[in-house]
């Protein structure tokens, strides 16, 4: 017989099989009204978990959530934070605790970017790419991380990076698609979180990062057709991902399978780092 301790938790997890059960289990999800965010709320909604959606200005935010929790049976509500701003972030997620709560997960999704070259962009550009994609993911897993500190209850944090945390895009062969304080956002936020992890393993927070290649999204959408052609040739699988294709490990982050998964940066790229 084996009187490890590791020996036997093993034994314990593997007899429990692998289940996916949200059903005690409220989730944040910034930017969860349309794109890969909307995927997320689809996702956790589907397994059972309550879900509050945040939202900049999309007017139809409110009707998305109310439609999510009439088709899963969940309760799904939408509110409004620019997450760029920490006061309202704060209070934002203190209502969804005390509104939905106790939250246990946040996605923290929300991303823009500012496509120009780099001799064109601004101090302007600058702070709309990095109040969002850098302050505002800071702003929401802190916001996170006090509610969870105080209750001395360990959540799990998903950020939505990118490929872009690692490379560059190409248009074309040595012809960079001009977006570089968006790429400089996603590296800065992949480092962001593995910070946080180290800081926050101690209070039991884990905090790991999805990094989506390209996905057919509003933020995709206005790329011309040579150059969406000419990416997906340059993707092992051929194609833009879908946004629900996002959602597998997501969903696995937020999930009591991941307790030992911190300080990661998992890639759904189809193979696109590959080169
Ligand atoms: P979309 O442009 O489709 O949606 C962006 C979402 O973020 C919207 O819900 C928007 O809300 C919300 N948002 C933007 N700014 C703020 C803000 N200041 N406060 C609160 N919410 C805000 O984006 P995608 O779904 O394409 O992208 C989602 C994430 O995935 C981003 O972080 C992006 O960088 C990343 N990503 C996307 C890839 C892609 O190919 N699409 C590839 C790699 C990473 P509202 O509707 O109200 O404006």
């Amino acid at each position: 017989t084996d009187t490890k301790p590791h020996g036997r938790m093993q034994h314990t997890m593997a007899s429990k099989g692998f289940t996916i059960d949200f059903s005690n289990k409220c989730i944040i999800i910034t930017g969860g009204n349309r794109g890969i965010g909307y995927a997320y709320s689809r996702a956790v909604a589907h397994a059972g978990a309550r879900v509050a959606i945040i939202y900049r200005s999309s007017k139809d935010a409110h009707e998305v959530a109310e439609n999510l929790g009439k088709e899963f049976g969940v309760q799904v509500k939408a509110y409004q934070c620019d997450v760029s701003d920490a006061q309202k972030t704060t209070e934002t997620f203190s209502l969804i605790d005390k509104d939905l709560g106790p939250v246990t997960g946040l996605i923290a999704n929300a991303g823009v970017s500012v496509v120009k070259p780099a001799l064109e962009l601004t101090s302007r550009d600058f702070h709309k790419v990095y109040g969002v994609n850098v302050l505002g993911v800071f702003n929401s897993t802190k916001a996170a991380a006090k509610l969870w500190i105080d209750k001395k209850y360990g959540g799990s944090i998903v950020i939505t990076s990118s490929m872009s945390s690692r490379i560059i895009n190409q248009v074309a062969p040595n012809k960079p698609l001009t977006q570089v304080f968006y790429n400089s956002s996603k590296g800065a936020v992949s480092i962001l979180m593995k910070g946080l992890a180290a800081e926050w393993a101690t209070y039991g927070i884990r905090v790991n990062a999805l990094s989506p290649g390209y996905v057919n999204t509003d933020q995709t959408s206005g790329m011309e057709t040579s150059v969406l052609e000419h990416q997906a040739k340059t993707i092992p699988l051929g194609r833009f991902a879908e946004p629900y294709e996002m959602t597998g490990q997501a969903v696995l982050l937020l999930s009591d399978h991941a307790s030992y998964m911190t300080g990661g940066e998992y890639f759904v790229d189809g193979g696109h780092l590959i080169w």
